[in-house]
């Protein structure tokens, strides 16, 4: 009887709830009133329940998650999506140096988008989503393993960190680091010199170029390192060489978006830390001084 009365009540709040228009959202994407899903809210501590919060139907559909179809070692995603994880042609020479790679999506479409709005746009609200779904992504990978003691988000130079005003990619690890309740740490990792296309070369070769980053105080410690954008990998390997050479036991890679070499609107992708046009740069000031 009492399950039934209350089971009434719940009903008819929800139903004033919706008359009164008051679960009604704006769609992060696109900026169109959409009402989430029941229970999106409780289920927020999921990529899909951070997605079903946030975004409209037809923008979650956008937002594709890469499940399977990428290369475990390196995260490079294969032609096919449904295609079963396997070693890419270059992780059969030679696996990178750190040890689990996590990512949500391949760089293109909407995710894309939302990367560079946050990148030139100085979209707070996107880092925010955006920082959300890294945030589950890494407590759902820990769960039945180990954590890493410490977070480094990918440094920016000092230069460009004062042009800009802020460091996105520190938004976005913000909630990684809340959600997983492992402290960020940017002082450990420092970039000293800009990342060149010669670091694509293989590791011995690499070994005559000056160490682009320099790392200190992370004797021992397992370090989760986290960017937005992984496009060649490149930069990430460098800064894990540098991390492990300077004493970390481990480094793990979390990224939002993997570029592909078969996504037509993922080339040219350039994480948080690369360089950008003056003119972009000013869309993102400009944006931000409102
Ligand atoms: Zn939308
Ligand atoms: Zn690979």
């Amino acid at each position: 009887m009492e399950e039934g009365t209350a089971a009434t009540v719940g009903r008819f709040a929800s139903r004033v709830v919706r008359l009164l228009g008051l679960r009604e959202r704006r769609c992060v994407a696109c900026r169109e009133p959409f009402e989430p899903e029941d229970g999106a809210d409780r289920a927020e501590s999921s990529v899909d329940g951070v997605l079903q919060r946030f975004f409209c139907p037809a923008c979650r559909a956008k937002m594709k998650r890469r499940m399977t179809g990428f290369c475990p070692y390196c995260g490079e995603p294969s032609l096919l999506e449904d295609a079963p994880c396997m070693p890419c042609e270059r992780c059969l020479v030679r696996t990178p140096p750190w040890n689990d790679v996590m990512f949500f999506g391949v760089y293109g479409g909407l995710l894309r988008e939302l990367l560079l709005r946050v990148k030139f746009g100085g979209s707070l609200a996107c880092a925010d989503v955006l920082g959300r779904l890294l945030a589950t992504l890494c407590v759902e990978h820990y769960e039945v393993t180990v954590k890493p003691d410490v977070i480094v988000p990918m440094p920016l130079d000092r230069g460009r960190l004062r042009e800009r005003g802020f460091n996105q990619c520190r938004e976005i690890v913000r909630h990684v680091s809340k959600d997983m309740g492992v402290p960020v740490r940017s002082d450990l990792l420092v970039k000293v010199r800009q990342v060149t296309p010669q670091e694509l070369l293989n590791r011995e070769q690499r070994q005559n170029l000056k160490q682009p980053f320099h790392s200190t105080g992370v004797d021992g410690l397992f370090v989760l390192l986290v960017d937005d954008v992984c496009t060649t990998g490149a930069t990430l390997e460098r800064a894990t060489e540098s991390l492990l050479s300077a004493g970390a036991s481990r480094v793990d890679v979390a990224v939002l978006a993997r570029s592909s070499r078969f996504e037509k609107d993922g080339a040219g992708a350039a994480s948080c830390h690369e360089a950008a046009s003056p003119a972009m740069h000013n869309a993102g000031k400009a944006r931000r001084a409102e």
